[in-house]
């Protein structure tokens, strides 16, 4: 009804009816693609500051739609973790990654893998499977998870993650201090890599106390016995504070976006960034 204010409510109503279409729209188009092989992969390289050059690549996961174009994986990921839909699509992007690093000399992939993965399946048995299928080395991989999947169930988190490291598979925590409890999760999880989060990088240069943040997370990483990521690094002189601070891995727009499998061969062979 749409009398007294209560136009408010019809309409907020009929919004959601739409979301709601728009959603189960969404989800059946995903199911479709991904059985079209509509998905695919970027990889964006991890660099040595010291060398420069290609520690490893994170895999990240997009979609070329026949009718909307390329949509980026913010636009998606939570639709498939709402639907179930991730669990097929984490093991192909799981697979897909395998399969292209195993072509790729010496360095390692990490991929991100979702809470709702760990929270439904046996991840653990899933990599093992992967790792078995592709031929590839465990020790190479590395998952990237973020303090959401800590949280949650940390007894079934803790499982998980050690059927990883048995494996072999390295473990990255992501987005590091952006959450609650980074810093508790960090030692109660065996972690070997933080991420530090990009907003940390940004705010190096530009606020009061900013590059202080990011030593004090390099310095807890030392301590701890663990390699730290600076993600998101964008300008020269955020490179330059970080090695000057004893930054040993970097990933960000300045020094390569995410890119082709193709122009990953092309650069590990010594030719320019994609
Ligand atoms: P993330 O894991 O934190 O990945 C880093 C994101 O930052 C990527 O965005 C990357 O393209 C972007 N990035 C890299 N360098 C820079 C930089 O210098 N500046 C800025 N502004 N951004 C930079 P992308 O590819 O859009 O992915 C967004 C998020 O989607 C990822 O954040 C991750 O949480 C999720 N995601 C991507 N692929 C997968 C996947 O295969 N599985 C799951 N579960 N999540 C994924
Ligand atoms: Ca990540
Ligand atoms: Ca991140
Ligand atoms: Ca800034």
């Amino acid at each position: 009804s749409k009398q007294n204010g209560r136009g408010t409510f019809s309409f907020y109503a009929s919004t959601l009816n739409d979301r709601l279409l728009a959603y189960r729209g969404l989800v059946e188009d995903m199911r479709r693609g991904l059985a079209a092989g509509e998905f695919f992969l970027e990889y964006q390289p991890r660099f040595d500051t010291r060398g420069r050059s290609v520690r490893s690549v994170e895999a990240l996961v997009r979609w070329h739609h026949p009718e909307r174009g390329r949509i980026g994986p913010v636009d998606f990921i939570p639709i498939a973790e709402r639907s179930g839909l991730i669990m097929p699509l984490g093991e192909w992007v799981l697979r897909t990654a395998c399969q292209a690093a195993a072509q790729w000399p010496a360095i390692g992939v990490s991929v991100n893998v979702s809470p709702v993965q760990f929270h439904n399946t046996d991840v653990a048995e899933l990599v093992r499977r992967v790792v078995e299928e592709t031929g590839f080395d465990a020790s190479r991989l590395e998952v990237e998870v973020t303090e959401g999947v800590l949280l949650e169930d940390a007894e079934r988190a803790r499982n998980a993650l050690g059927g990883l490291k048995a494996l072999g598979v390295k473990l990255a925590m992501d987005d590091f201090g952006t959450g609650y409890s980074s810093l508790s999760s960090l030692r109660s999880f065996p972690f070997d890599v933080i991420k530090i989060d990009r907003q940390f990088i940004n705010d190096m240069e530009d606020r009061d106390g900013g590059r202080e943040v990011v030593q004090a997370i390099l310095g807890l990483g030392k301590a701890l016995g663990l390699s730290v990521t600076a993600e998101g690094v964008e300008t020269v002189r955020q490179l330059t504070m970080l090695t000057a601070d004893d930054c040993i891995e970097v990933q960000g727009y300045l020094l390569a976006h995410p890119m082709s499998l193709e122009s990953v061969s092309t650069l590990l062979s010594g030719g320019g960034a994609g």
